[in-house]
């Protein structure tokens, strides 16, 4: 029942990605499960697997070493120090400056519409101090000249800096570099099966107890607060599957809604035809060294593919090179499904929405 109730709360207060897990088929199979609520999320570690409390209690500790580190409302944290420095050199650790660089890589090659950068826009819409208004043009305008990655100097640690007015907010691509330093966790302690919701971040670790995938439910948008409610399921072995979505987090004004992943070529809540992304890559085991990997790109492509629209998001998926599939909903009420996770994909058909597989 506590489990149950811990997948509801995940799904209504992060309106992400519900794992669900089923019947162990050897009872006797150690299982540990807990919540923790971190980088405004409700976060669910379970593994299983004669490690499982140590690793899920690892887990914890990580969560909350990488949330001193990347926050950028705790004042102690890396990522303050940096955007506080009023453009003096500051040491950061290696793990921060790689970070940085990898966030750098995916603004490049998504052309801009992932951007750390966007940091004081994202403020002066008041989603970090969580004080919502609307922003006026000229204001917007103004941030946005300081937005922008030729903005962002952090090729050595030992010395990172950003230019007047420039701030950075890791809070497209932390939790995807959190799943990936957690599935080393899970390598590192032999566990044999897990899921890992991170709130719209989920790592599926191996299969399910009976043999069978796991089942991974993709929130229907239009229904955030049902946690039953699904645009459709997943079942994923070995798989990161990340959502972005407007319906996470916004506010309403005028009785107009403005969300929370912003377009860094407008300074306004991306407006692109895209209710949510789904992005689903996956992950290897053996390969899961804690670096920035799989789970920090699936992070980082979700929230640019929300910002590009359908038909660069597919371009994208189609010549890019990065190996991933995914599910997006429209405005429009379709839900488009790539060939490659087309047969692990089970439409929902409550939700009303016309499915479409693309290759
Ligand atoms: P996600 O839920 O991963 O799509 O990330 C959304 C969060 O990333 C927002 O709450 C902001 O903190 C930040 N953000 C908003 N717009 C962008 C953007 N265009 N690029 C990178 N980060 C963004
Ligand atoms: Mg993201």
């Amino acid at each position: 029942m506590r489990r149950w109730m811990a997948f509801v709360l995940a799904a209504v207060l992060t309106g992400g990605l519900t794992a669900c897990a089923g019947t162990p088929a050897d009872p006797d199979e150690a299982q540990e499960s807990i919540q923790v609520i971190a980088m405004d999320t409700v976060m669910i570690i379970s593994a299983y697997g004669e490690k499982s409390t140590h690793t899920v209690y690892m887990a914890e500790d990580e969560i909350r070493r990488l949330e001193g580190l990347l926050s950028r409302t705790e004042p102690d944290s890396q990522v303050s120090a940096l955007n506080h420095a009023d453009e003096q050199p500051t040491a950061v650790d290696g793990e921060v400056s790689r970070l940085l660089n990898a966030a750098a890589l995916y603004s490049e090659v998504t052309g801009g519409t992932f951007d750390i950068s966007i940091a004081p826009v994202v403020s002066a819409w008041g989603f970090t101090e969580a004080e919502n208004r609307v922003p006026s043009q000229a204001e917007l305008d103004g941030l946005l000249t300081h937005v922008g990655m030729e903005h962002v100097h952090a090729e050595s640690p030992d010395a990172v800096w950003l230019d007047q007015g420039t701030q950075v907010d890791l809070g497209g691509i932390a939790k995807g570099y959190l799943a990936d330093r957690i599935a080393m966790l899970l390598r590192e302690n032999d566990i044999p099966r897990a899921t890992i919701s991170l709130g719209g971040n989920v790592l599926a670790w191996g299969d399910r107890p009976d043999g069978t995938p796991w089942r991974i439910g993709v929130q229907d948008p239009k229904r955030p607060d049902d946690a039953e409610g699904f645009a459709g399921l997943l079942q994923l072995e070995d798989a990161y599957a990340v959502t972005s979505g407007g319906y996470q987090r916004y506010f309403e004004q005028d009785g107009k809604a403005y969300h929370h992943i912003i377009d860094p070529a407008t300074g306004y809540p991306a407006d692109s035809g895209l209710i949510s992304v789904t992005v689903v890559a996956d992950c290897d085991r053996e390969a899961s060294d804690g670096l920035p990997g799989t789970g920090t790109m699936c992070d980082a492509l979700s929230t640019a593919l929300f910002v590009m629209g359908e038909e660069k998001a597919l371009d994208f998926w189609r010549n890019s090179g990065y190996d991933f599939d995914m599910v997006l909903v429209t405005a429009d009420d379709r839900v488009v499904v790539t060939a490659g996770i087309a047969e692990q994909f089970t439409p929902d058909e409550a939700g009303g929405y016309a499915y479409e597989m693309v290759s």
